[in-house]
């Protein structure tokens, strides 16, 4: 079909319009007859606007002013480089190096988040593990106990970690920030980038040989990316000398059990790296 210069024109402009508002999706189909002359007719004033239209070189009126009136959004921040990782502590310092950490956070009021704990939740579990997990922050039961992942979501976490074939005092647990958040509420980055850093010193104490971040939160913080989890799953990533490997958070798999054989084939990653044999099944 022939598609004259002004008729081109208008259409470029309607496009740029729609790019504009953000619609980038175009489909083409062939229009006959009517449907073609009720086209033109509704592009008519688009025409005669393109027509109307300064030299390139002049300056363009915005197209939608109000739109282009909102003030800019404000970048995203970026993210505090990790602490440089620390010099390998010696296995039968690791308990001594933690407790200094722990002692180091204190009765801690670096954020807002000190207002509404009851317990600081350390972390918990064996100071030599080979394999550790990170989750985001203690819910209610953890902020009651001062130990994390004791509620629905820990149970899970112990099912998980038996269905590796070790046992919970195994490992070890520990979450991207150590108090309640209101609400059980996603932690703001200024908090976890304020206690971030004492998990990263959890993390070169114990210098695990496999750190699996349980869900979007931990695996931000951890990498200071922010990527979709599907991004980061079914692969290991090196991260302070250590690898790391990414599955779904505990509550999610709650949420949508479905999704717990996924989480599954993310364990089994980390059982091969760990040379563990899957359990026989009683
Ligand atoms: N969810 C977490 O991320 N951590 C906990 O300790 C408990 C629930």
């Amino acid at each position: 079909m022939h598609v004259d210069q002004a008729t081109r024109e208008a259409l470029h402009a309607r496009l740029r319009f729609y790019r504009e508002l953000g619609i980038g999706e175009f489909y083409r189909r062939s229009v006959e007859g009517e449907a073609w002359a009720e086209l033109e007719a509704a592009i008519a004033p688009v025409h005669q606007a393109v027509q109307a239209e300064p030299p390139a070189n002049a300056a363009q009126p915005a197209l939608i002013p109000e739109l282009v009136q909102e003030p800019e959004i404000a970048p995203r921040k970026p993210f505090p480089a990790p602490p440089a990782p620390s010099a390998p502590v010696p296995p039968e310092q690791h308990f001594a190096a933690l407790k200094l950490i722990r002692e180091e956070i204190g009765d801690c009021t670096r954020c807002a988040l000190a207002k509404g704990r009851n317990k600081l939740v350390f972390g918990d579990g064996d100071p030599n593990a080979k394999l550790m997990f990170v989750g985001e922050g203690p819910g209610a039961d953890e902020d009651a106990s001062g130990l994390p992942f004791v509620g629905r979501g820990g149970q899970l976490l112990n099912n998980m970690i038996a269905a590796m074939g070790l046992k919970r005092e195994q490992v070890y647990i520990a979450n991207v920030v150590k108090c309640r958040p209101p609400n059980n509420r996603t932690p703001e980055p200024d908090e976890a980038h304020t206690c971030s850093p004492f998990l990263f010193q959890q993390i070169d104490v114990v210098r695990p040989q496999i750190i699996v971040a349980l869900g979007q939160t931990a695996v931000t913080y951890l990498t200071g990316e922010k990527r979709p989890l599907s991004a980061w799953r079914g692969t290991v990533h090196p991260l302070r000398g250590t690898k790391l490997i990414v599955t779904y958070h505990p509550a999610f798999l709650l949420r949508d059990p479905n999704q717990k054989k996924h989480a599954w084939a993310d364990l089994q990653i980390a059982m091969r790296e760990l040379g563990l044999k899957q359990p026989e099944r009683k």
